[in-house]
């Protein structure tokens, strides 16, 4: 199995350079089998993306897939208006979720394209259409064995297992702590997983406060499932709207603490589980380029190694905050001395009318980052 991820964030999408690196769309998943058909997990903003890259792939060839939503939140389901392969009376596709909803899968569908929440209503959408509830507690796909268990969220959400070729994939996203039948459930689905993927989306400190009862969980939780059910990866999933890449990263560092083998999803990511690359600590981080290279801006960094030679060096900006930056580097700077950041972007590009011309940067952060095979520093600055 191939998993691709097309959406990572949690509530609602989130575009701001701030998230630049992790991403800002809804929930959404790609997994391919080794006979190559396609599953979906969950519609949300991620979806849209999907399409286009199906549409690239397949042209006016017809398609199937079968689609998997954990619940009927907006983010869960907000990109399937906006998913071009159902326009296409040539494909098929095959939508499944819970049972035991007092309306089907297909009006609840239909529901969110109606008057008048879209232009254009579901029947809009050329392709075979097939809607079912999973009434079972196991489903066979495409040669993939899924188990389907339901999770603790406000109306229902379902967590999935999905077995192939001796490789396990678990998707549980949404699920909050705290119910002891949901708890065993979590566990029992994450048993022995090669690739856990958990709401992540609050702090234990945010998760303290005000945020109890809203049906997700913790990095915390993430760690104690990993741990007793002695999965092989963690992916840290469905972040918070208000987390930026910085807070992220600081999340993954406090998760790599407990769970060494962790690592939080972004847009764009892919894990191929035959190649088991799962398998292997996330000691670097694989350049993060996503679909989001276009506020990408040029950069000339001043500064100094660890002997004191002084060093120019041509970068690009990764990702852009108030507080600070964050760029590749071939070289490796004295941490304890200030870096000098030129922008050089064309007068109409992002940030140009913003005072960025040179700033000082005092270097908070300098890791290992793997760029098409070499090894390169993560350099995060904040702006002093
Ligand atoms: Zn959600
Ligand atoms: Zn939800």
């Amino acid at each position: 199995m191939k998993v691709h991820f097309w959406g990572v964030r949690g509530s609602t999408p989130t575009p701001s350079p701030e998230d630049f690196r992790y991403g800002g769309n809804t929930p959404c998943l790609e997994v391919r089998t080794p006979q190559g058909d396609i599953l979906i997990l969950d519609g949300g903003s991620g979806l849209r993306l999907l399409g286009k890259q199906l549409l690239k792939e397949f042209g006016h060839k017809s398609l199937e897939a079968c689609m998997f939503l954990t619940h009927f939140h907006w983010d869960h389901i907000q990109g399937i208006p906006f998913f071009e392969p159902l326009y296409n009376p040539e494909n098929h596709f095959f939508f499944y979720t819970f049972a035991g909803q007092a309306r089907s899968v297909q009006e609840i569908l239909e529901d969110q394209m109606s008057y008048p929440f879209f232009p254009v209503d579901m029947n809009a959408m050329q392709a075979h259409r097939h809607f079912d509830r999973l009434e079972q507690d196991w489903v066979n796909c495409r040669g993939v064995m899924i188990k389907v268990i339901p999770l603790n969220h406000p109306q229902g959400c379902l967590g999935y297992r999905l077995e192939c070729g001796g490789h396990v994939l678990v998707y549980a996203t949404d699920n909050e702590p705290g119910s002891p039948e949901h708890d065993r459930n979590v566990r029992k689905l994450a048993e022995g997983a090669d690739v856990f993927i958990y709401d992540a989306q609050y702090t234990p400190f945010e998760y303290a406060g005000p945020k109890k009862g809203w049906g997700h969980s913790t990095w915390r939780e993430a760690v104690n499932i990993a741990q007793e059910a002695q999965v092989k990866q963690l992916v840290l999933f469905h972040h918070d709207p208000d987390h930026s890449d910085a807070f992220i990263d600081t999340i993954v560092s406090e998760t790599r603490k407990f769970f060494p083998n962790s690592i939080a999803a972004w847009e764009g990511m892919k894990i191929d589980l035959a190649q088991e690359e799962h398998l292997k600590t996330q000691d670097h981080e694989e350049r993060r380029h996503g679909t989001r290279q276009a506020a990408r801006v040029p950069l000339k960094i001043h500064g100094q190694l660890t002997d004191g030679t002084p060093f120019d060096e041509q970068t690009m900006l990764e990702d852009l905050t108030l507080r600070g930056a964050y760029f590749l580097l071939k070289n490796n700077p004295d941490p304890n001395a200030p870096l000098e950041i030129e922008f050089q972007a064309p007068p109409d590009a992002l940030f140009a009318r913003q005072p960025f011309q040179a700033l000082q940067g005092q270097l908070v952060r300098n890791h290992a980052v793997k760029e098409s095979g070499q090894m390169k520093r993560g350099i995060a600055v904040v702006f002093s």
